[in-house]
């Protein structure tokens, strides 16, 4: 991706071959070399120097009293645009659990269900920023590489700007809810035969050729989006509780949302708004069968080992090769959280337990009640904190996971008697 200037999705004009900051206070910058780029004058998805991961900069990042609105556009400020390609995407539910929250002995336990977006999955917050982008940059085939979210969401957001879609799925690991939205809204489905990290190589080289722009949460414009998670957490949290949460306890795959999370706080940070000492722990939760993350904290490295063999039921975080890993672990560190590996078995059980209080969840949304509860009885997480888990994924996104964990349909005869013979038995 080195070759920007003969990029041929760039937009027309010299993008400019000398890295400059952009006037209005927004630029990307590498978080290894600190290199700086003008934010839309070419497309970029990591930095021409080193090969590092960017982000989006801005030089006065507001605080709470800027933001008005609703949905993630109540953000703006805190966005690279001033508006996206929306459906009202954000506001989401932040429930009060109170069964879970004093089985599982904490002071306060909320859960945010991501899965209330548009599309059901918090992907949303980061398309309505990243397809508005690629609007911006004059692109007008847009693809990502997914579990099966990212994909859903990429063809909703994309159809509604008007543009092509492309995405990317491992062939059989792909939850049947999403696939059906990918193909409703009109993407053009490719079945790959591998992995998730396999799809995400090759999209990655066919952005690099110019033949897509890259949607995956690679491209820092996306994790903008999904920032608001953060901002909506604490600013509700704070109204319906008087405080913020000590901890918030996600499911990690690709590790974009623990980066886009930490980014948010760093910039209340920044803004005067959030004292260093009462930033959010953030504590990620991956399936044992695809743990990379959980390793690397356990093993106090920087280096993520790309698991090439993953396997877990909850889809959704199959992923042996988190892309975003160099800006997740830092977030995890700095904020003194930690990551934390749990069974298929635990997500059910999990998944179980949100669906009592009413929360349909898919089940790597679950990994992180299922988390919660590990670090608990371990005592790693007191009883004296208040904690916000998020769930990422909607129940119908995996209908059979839902059904395969629940209660099985009894067959009846179309009779009142018989129905009652039946509920007797
Ligand atoms: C994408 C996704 C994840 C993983 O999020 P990352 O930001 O890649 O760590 C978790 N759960 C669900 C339901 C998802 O769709
Ligand atoms: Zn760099």
């Amino acid at each position: 991706m080195s070759d920007q200037a003969a990029h041929p999705l760039a937009l027309e004009g010299t993008p400019s071959p000398t890295p400059s900051v952009a006037t209005d206070g927004t630029w990307l910058e590498c978080i290894e070399c600190g290199e700086t780029f003008a934010p839309f004058s070419a497309i970029r998805y990591t930095c021409d120097d080193c090969t590092g991961l960017l982000e989006v900069r801005y030089a006065d990042p507001p605080g709470f009293d800027a933001f008005s609105g609703t949905g993630v556009w109540r953000y703006r400020d805190a966005l690279p645009l001033e508006r996206g390609v929306s459906a009202q995407e954000g506001d989401t539910p932040l429930y009060r659990v109170p069964r879970l929250e004093a089985e599982i002995g904490v002071e306060a336990l909320r859960i945010k269900h991501e899965g209330m977006n548009p599309t059901g999955s918090f992907k949303d917050r980061g398309m309505t920023v990243g397809v508005a982008v690629a609007r911006e940059l004059g692109v007008d085939r847009l693809a990502c590489a997914s579990t099966g979210n990212t994909s859903a969401a990429l063809a909703a957001y994309g159809s509604r700007g008007g543009m092509e879609t492309l995405v990317l799925l491992p062939a059989g690991k792909v939850a049947a809810g999403k696939i059906a939205q990918a193909s409703l809204h009109g993407a053009r489905i490719l079945e790959v035969d591998g992995n998730f990290d396999t799809c995400l190589d090759i999209v990655q080289d066919l952005a690099a050729r110019g033949a897509v722009y890259l949607l995956n949460s690679l491209n820092p414009f996306r994790l903008e989006g999904q920032k608001t998670i953060g901002f909506e957490i604490l600013e509700t949290f704070d109204r319906e509780y008087g405080a913020w949460p000590d901890r918030i306890v996600l499911p990690v795959g690709n590790a974009g949302n623990t980066s886009a999370l930490y980014k948010a706080f760093r910039e209340l940070v920044e803004a005067g708004h959030l004292e260093p000492a009462d930033v959010p722990k953030l504590t990620g939760v991956q399936a044992e069968g695809a743990a990379p993350m959980v390793e690397a904290v356990e093993n106090g490295t920087n280096a993520v080992r790309r698991w090439d063999e993953v396997e877990t039921r909850a889809t959704a975080i199959r992923i042996g090769n988190p892309v975003n890993a160099p800006k997740a672990l830092p977030g995890i560190r700095e904020t003194g959280g930690t990551a934390v590996a749990v069974s298929d078995e635990a997500i059910t059980d999990a998944q179980r337990d949100l669906a009592t209080e009413g929360i349909g969840v898919e089940p790597a949304s679950a990994a992180s009640v299922a988390g919660l509860r590990a670090l608990r009885e371990r005592g790693i997480v007191g009883d004296d904190e208040r904690v916000a888990c998020l769930t990422t994924g909607h129940l119908l996104k995996d209908p059979e996971a839902a059904a395969a964990a629940g209660s099985d349909p009894e067959p009846v005869p179309g009779d009142t008697e018989g129905v009652l013979a039946a509920l007797e038995e």
